[in-house]
């Protein structure tokens, strides 16, 4: 079932572990109910604040992984999986080179053994243009693994200045690297249209050629929201917008409708109206709501992800305790 003939991929969810009462069984009731076709899965972060993990916290993140693995290995087709990749000096005694080198073993890990294709960063206490990072992205990008960056304020109220836009430029030296920055960055809305801008700039006007699009993710007070939206739909091209919900699961069906994928439509519809973009009832209306809501992060993750995922299932029982369930816990 589809909403309005409308595909929808939300290229946005995280897992909250074992213990929250997700499972993929709930998630895809909820997402055939809403007319989700397919979902990015974000293994489960860790509930411990970056400046506070130790090498004890790597074997977490593995399990997270594994988890993550386990949960999309029920429907590969629609739920696509990302391993968490932290390259955090807190976990290798204050150590960068050594942290990427922990995360480029990961990465090949969760490509070959877990069967992943994506990659969620969150940058805490390491910047996203850090010389060594780079290394990270090429072998992420070498494994044809599809990335999503946090971008914007971050729930720890410490450490958002790792996660500005201009940072992810980096990525440019990183040769076949393909991702999204989340939430528009707010509240760097601007600097992030700018660097978006820059990608045409440099990259040119064919999508299959860019690195980074956006997910429009809730980021941003209430108030911001359409201005949000609205300076990014005049401004770039339609084709580098994404949609994403940024749930927490398990999610009722109601609660995704009514909290999420309402709303964003609804911005979506507004924005476009005010920006006389394309008319309401227009071919172009309708052509640019599909790529948002589903076709740009589709062809942006087939452009980079040759072998489909494969998810790998697990016999064992889970246990998550340290996962994160939400953005305030
Ligand atoms: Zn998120």
């Amino acid at each position: 079932m589809t909403v309005f003939d409308l595909p929808i991929l939300d290229a946005h969810t995280h897992l909250a572990g074992s213990e929250s009462g997700e499972s993929a069984e709930g998630m895809l009731k909820t997402l055939d109910a809403c007319g989700v076709d397919k979902a990015f899965v974000f293994a489960p972060l860790l509930d411990v604040r970056s400046w506070e993990l130790t090498d004890q916290d790597f074997g977490d993140i593995r399990t997270h992984n594994d988890y993550c693995a386990h949960i999309c290995s029920a429907e590969p087709e629609r739920l696509l999986g990302f391993c968490v990749l932290n390259p955090s000096p807190s976990l290798t005694n204050g150590s960068i080179p050594r942290a990427v080198d922990l995360m480029n073993e990961e990465a090949n890990r969760a490509y070959h053994e877990l069967g992943l294709r994506g990659a969620k960063m969150v940058p805490t206490n390491w910047y996203p243009n850090d010389h060594d990072v780079l290394r990270l992205y090429q072998v992420i990008a070498d494994l044809h693994m599809y990335v999503v960056f946090h971008s914007g304020i971050f729930m720890d109220g410490r450490e958002s200045s790792y996660c500005r836009p201009s940072y992810f430029e980096g990525v440019h030296s990183v040769k076949g690297f393909k991702g999204q920055i989340a939430h528009l960055s707010w509240p760097w809305v601007d600097e992030a249209i700018a660097s978006l801008l820059m990608e045409t700039n440099i990259l040119g006007q064919e999508p299959e050629n860019w690195d980074l699009i956006a997910d429009i993710s809730f980021g941003s007070p209430d108030d911001w929201q359409l201005d949000a939206v609205q300076k990014a739909i005049d401004t770039l091209s339609p084709e580098m917008l994404a949609y994403g919900s940024d749930i927490f699961w398990p999610v009722s069906a109601e609660e995704y409708r009514e909290k999420y994928l309402q709303p964003q439509l609804g911005l979506f519809e507004t924005a476009v109206t005010l920006g006389h973009v394309a008319s309401e009832g227009s071919g172009k209306r309708a052509d640019m709501r599909r790529k948002i809501f589903h076709d740009n992060v589709w062809r942006h993750y087939q452009a980079i992800v040759r072998d489909p995922q494969r998810p790998c299932r697990s016999e064992k029982e889970f246990s998550t305790t340290r996962a994160s369930k939400g953005h305030d816990k």
